[in-house]
């Protein structure tokens, strides 16, 4: 028999260990299915509804065989505690894999399997399927390995996350966030063309912290959409700062996260902002990168549409780290191709093959009418490859790194610097 809730599952479990035999070891497992959510949109609720059933199935086939307790908890997320065997687990992701193969060949709404090994019976079931669900937790997006055990270091990376997350939320009224800006360069007049925003935590303690300590926690949990939107209106009073001031007007990108695209409306966010701070929409520059394209194909295309329909540019960040598909450049409309920084890393062996690859990259960058920028520009080696292969335009630390908007400040107000957008 299932159990209808948490509550019932865990009592039961609880009830189960205390009379069950010490001769074998039991584990807590927790299961759910990635993209459950799609799979609904996909083949009906219907259609959903008889694939959880079919888990119920599994897991009370399961413990009446080999013995022990399965509950339907919430949504896709089930819980069974069995025997400590890691076949048993190869089972339930069989069995659950053969019914998707039959709903549909080739398509991956795999179980995700979380397990913690039970040492002390006498704990809270709640405290074993926390851990279950820690290690289950790990397992998002990872193909290869669908059954992972509990650790003792998960649960230390779970809780900084956890602290991560909470100072986030402080440093954000504490107003501790700002960004750098790096200039963008074009290495044939020698000027300033624009500039990206890169957020910055100015931590009362710990100095300045860099985004990827604390951008990809925020990605992982849903919630760098508040962060962003902080911080493109930050870019915004800035600009329209500068324009007060006289200065010739540069565009600024910001970057954008894959998450944002689910949280938040992006083009009515752009919107307003250029509305409230009256800025012409062509200085604000939108960087999506590239793995979101690949996986929000029609949703990111859509929103590209409309931020360029109303006026903002776009750029193609991060081109050719791994998902590109050249198929895909046909469809989508991109302002800019930002070449991926790896490219232009290179030893010996390789320099040929990879400057021919960044040459045709920029052939068809120029085919295609698309401006083309190459990141991470850092040796004079660099810039020689980059005026070989006919790539003007350039980021890097051989030109300036990310600085504060003070220091960006004082080089905007030099007018020969500047490249002035048109
Ligand atoms: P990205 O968008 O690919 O940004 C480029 C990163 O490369 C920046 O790191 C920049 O400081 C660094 N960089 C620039 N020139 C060079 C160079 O010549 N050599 C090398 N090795 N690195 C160079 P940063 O500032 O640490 O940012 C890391 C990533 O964090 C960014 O990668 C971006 O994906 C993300 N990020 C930064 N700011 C924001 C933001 O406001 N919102 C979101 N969602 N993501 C952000
Ligand atoms: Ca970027």
């Amino acid at each position: 028999m299932l159990t209808g809730n948490y509550q019932t599952f865990f009592s039961k479990a609880e009830a189960f260990l205390k009379d069950a035999g010490t001769e074998a070891g039991y584990c807590m497992v927790a299961i759910d299915i990635e993209h459950f959510k799609l799979f609904n949109e996909w083949y009906g609720i219907l259609a959903g509804d008889k694939f959880l059933s079919h888990i119920e199935k599994v897991l009370v086939e399961m413990t009446e065989k080999y013995s022990g307790v399965s509950g339907y908890l919430f949504a896709d997320d089930f819980a069974v505690l069995l025997p400590n065997c890691h076949e048993y687990l190869v089972e339930i992701q069989e069995k659950v894999i053969d019914y998707v193969r039959s709903v549909e060949e080739n398509v991956g709404f795999f179980p995700a399997i979380g397990v913690y090994v039970i040492e002390d019976r006498t704990m809270p079931a709640s405290a074993m399927y926390d851990r279950a669900v820690i290690a289950l937790s790990s397992i998002k997006g990872n193909y290869a390995n669908r059954i992972v055990y509990y650790q003792n270091e998960m649960h230390e990376r779970l809780a900084d996350e956890h602290r991560v997350i909470r100072d986030v939320q402080v440093a954000l009224k504490n107003k501790e966030f700002t960004f750098y800006l790096q200039p963008k360069y074009n290495i044939v007049t020698g000027k300033i063309i624009g500039a990206e925003s890169l957020v910055r935590w100015i931590h009362p303690e710990k100095g300045i912290i860099s985004p990827g300590r604390f951008i990809p926690i925020l990605e992982r949990n849903g919630l760098i959409g508040k962060l962003d939107f902080y911080i493109w209106e930050a870019v915004c009073q800035n600009l329209r700062r500068w324009l007060d001031a006289g200065h010739k007007a540069v565009t600024v990108s910001v970057n954008l996260s894959r998450v944002d695209i689910y949280t938040m409306n992006v083009v009515e966010c752009f919107e307003g902002l250029a509305e409230k701070y009256r800025l012409p929409k062509k200085l604000i520059e939108i960087e999506i990168t590239e793995s979101a394209y690949v996986e929000e194909y029609d949703r990111v295309k859509s929103i590209i549409n409309d931020l360029r329909g109303a006026g903002f540019k776009v750029s193609m960040d991060d081109f050719g780290s791994g998902y590109s598909s050249l198929n895909m450049l046909k469809d989508i409309n991109v302002d800019v191709l930002k070449i991926d920084m790896n490219f232009l890393k290179m030893d010996e062996g390789s320099v040929n093959k990879g400057t021919g690859i960044i040459e045709a990259i920029v052939n068809m960058a120029h085919r295609m009418n698309v401006m083309v920028i190459a990141e991470g520009v850092e040796t004079e080696n660099h810039v020689r490859l980059l005026r070989e292969v006919g790539c003007t335009l350039a980021q890097g630390y051989y030109y300036y790194k990310p600085m504060p908007i003070e220091e960006f400040e004082a080089i905007v107000a030099e007018e020969d610097k500047i490249e002035a957008a048109e």
